[in-house]
């Protein structure tokens, strides 16, 4: 459920918003390979050439990739049906202001989770971050894990796991579990961020398409400019902000590297992509 689309008051499912997505981009003349995974992306002269997984090909002058991630979920069924309802799923910047006063809770322990949780204290009355392991320096960097031990209302459980959790249309409470004891606990929650994770759909990428941390696509100034590095950016003129380090390729939406894991921006970021495909189209 996509709960803070801009027009859909009381939220979209994923399933509406894409099949209304396609009805019009059907009617303004785009054409579908239904049910196909792209599977392969080359250059054959001055065509850039993406192999499909029925075994055909589709080639075209410039190529928009908008694979997203998938994101780990949590695996407990009454807060999947929480989702977008005081459960959340990736960055907490949208969501953080609504948080003024509340007690939250943040789940995982790399640095995605302790970004989040340190902006979420900002406004929330109390951050609890839960994390998995014995220690947050496992998988957080210093500095951040220095941070949340300054901020007084960032708390932090080791050895816990969420477990299960509900509320009535919208999450009221969690229950979490000691890992080693294997003890539990409910606790009253207005919402859970969960960061446990994202995977970009990039393995298929030729290794022309510099990728940063986890596999997403960098583009425009995240690119290596260094001669000889793979995956470098390898013309004179520098890269348009969504282009890949494959000259007329770009990415947009949660596919990117650094980018900011929302509907609305993956939609802006598509319709900058496309303008930057007609730039791109002038120049060559
Ligand atoms: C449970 C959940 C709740 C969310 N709630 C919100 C919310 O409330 N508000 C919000 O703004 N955002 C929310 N998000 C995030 C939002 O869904 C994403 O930011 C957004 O969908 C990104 O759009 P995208 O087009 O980049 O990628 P996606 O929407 O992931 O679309 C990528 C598409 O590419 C397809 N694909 C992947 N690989 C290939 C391939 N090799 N060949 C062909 N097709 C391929 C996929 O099947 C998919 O259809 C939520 C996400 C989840 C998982």
């Amino acid at each position: 459920m996509i709960r803070n689309y801009l027009g859909f008051a009381r939220g979209v499912s994923g399933q509406r918003l894409a099949r209304e997505a396609f009805s019009q981009a059907s009617l303004f003349g785009a054409s579908f390979s239904l049910l196909r995974s792209a599977t392969g992306l080359c250059r054959k002269q001055e065509r850039l050439v993406v192999s499909i997984s029925d075994g055909t090909e589709v080639s075209g002058q410039a190529v928009i990739l908008a694979t997203g991630a998938s994101y780990r979920r949590l695996g407990v069924p009454e807060l999947e049906a929480l989702t977008g309802a005081g459960v959340f799923y990736g960055a907490a910047t949208t969501e953080a202001p609504a948080m003024r006063g509340r007690e939250v809770y943040v789940v995982g322990g790399a640095n995605s989770a302790g970004q989040a949780a340190l902006y979420l204290s900002k406004y929330a009355s109390c951050v609890t971050l839960l994390v998995r392991g014995g220690s947050l320096k496992k998988g957080m960097s210093d500095y951040l894990v220095r941070e949340i031990e300054e901020t007084v209302n960032v708390r932090v459980r080791l050895e816990s796991r969420v477990t299960g959790g509900g509320g009535s249309g919208r999450l009221e409470r969690l229950t979490i579990g000691d890992v080693s004891s294997g003890s539990t606990e409910t606790v009253p929650a207005s919402a859970l961020f969960v960061l446990i994770g994202a995977e970009p759909r990039t393995g298929w990428l030729p290794a022309e398409i510099e990728r940063g941390e986890k596999g997403f696509v960098a583009t425009g100034g995240d690119l290596t400019r260094e001669r000889g590095s793979p995956g470098c950016w390898p013309l004179e003129r520098p890269p348009l902000l969504l282009e890949t380090s494959m000259p007329g390729v770009f990415a947009a939406g949660d596919v990117r590297y650094r980018s900011v894991k929302r509907v609305a921006s993956a939609v802006g970021e598509g319709s900058i992509a496309i303008q930057q495909v007609h730039d791109y189209l002038g120049r060559i």
